[in-house]
């Protein structure tokens, strides 16, 4: 709100988000394979190989901010990026998350990868929405993958991205978002609404959590309307601002800071 008081909705979204995610964090992955049928694995990579992370070498590497980046996917992915396509070994990468059941199974997942213990690869809990302990103008890019539809205010984690990121800086979102044609969202729409529940019913023994995943998608602003908070923020968007994703059941946005 305008005092800096959280609303009594806005305290039980927190809540919701953070009992969801908590919930889902062990069986997150098949629960992704089976609710997208393996395709987030393709839009994760196509996303990082698009933002070619350690491409402009620096003397120091990129400094990359993944927020909301829970078990790490999309952090190991653009480490072994910078590593095995650009031959940089100096880029790091840190992944806040709001909530620590899922930064404790990334930290679990990291010791499997080359980047467990070094200084490549660091984890933090934080709000999104407020990041007091990272400096203005220090990243070179802000990751935020199927993430930011759960933010209860996503604009001020948009205006933080801002802040945070250096003049030239890149904030990148994938997501997932509107199709646009109406027949296959019809399809799509018996898919998410009818199977997904069940199958988080079935396999995860946790129907509420993916029936609330379900409405979030829904209630996520359209690929322009979401283009236009990132605008307001200050992002200069490329061409139209957004890129869809299999006919725009996700999509990637991305802004440079001038
Ligand atoms: N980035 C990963 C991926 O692409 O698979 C994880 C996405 S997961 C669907 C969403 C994550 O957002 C959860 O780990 C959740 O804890 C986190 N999250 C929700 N609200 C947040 C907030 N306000 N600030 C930071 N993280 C938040």
């Amino acid at each position: 709100t305008h005092f800096g008081f959280e609303t009594v909705a806005e305290t039980q979204k927190e809540a919701k988000v953070g009992a969801v995610f908590s919930s889902v964090a062990s069986s997150y992955d098949t629960m992704n394979d089976l609710m997208s049928l393996g395709v987030h694995r393709l839009w994760k990579d196509y996303f990082v190989r698009s933002l070619n992370p350690g491409s402009r070498t620096s003397e120091t590497g990129w400094n990359i901010l993944d927020v909301a980046g829970g078990t790490g996917d999309i952090a190991f992915r653009m480490l072994d990026h910078a590593t095995n396509v650009n031959g940089d070994l100096k880029t790091k990468v840190t992944v806040s998350d709001i909530n620590n059941d899922m930064l404790a199974e990334g930290r679990k997942r990291a010791l499997e990868t080359p980047y467990g213990n070094t200084d490549r690869l660091a984890f933090m809990q934080g709000n999104a929405e407020s990041m007091p302990s990272l400096d203005s103008n220090s990243f070179d890019l802000y990751t935020v993958s199927f993430g930011i539809r759960n933010f209860t205010n996503k604009s001020a984690a948009i205006h933080e991205a801002y802040r945070i990121l250096k003049p030239g800086g890149v904030f990148a979102v994938l997501e997932f978002s509107h199709v646009n044609s109406a027949l296959f969202n019809a399809v799509y729409k018996r898919w998410s609404f009818g199977a997904i529940p069940l199958i988080g019913q079935l396999v995860a023994g946790d129907r509420d959590s993916y029936q609330y995943l379900v409405e979030s998608i829904e209630q996520h602003p359209s690929q322009e309307e979401f283009r236009d908070m990132i605008r307001d923020a200050g992002f200069i968007t490329p061409g139209v601002g957004y890129e869809n994703l299999t006919g725009g059941i996700a999509s990637i946005h991305r802004g440079v800071k001038p």
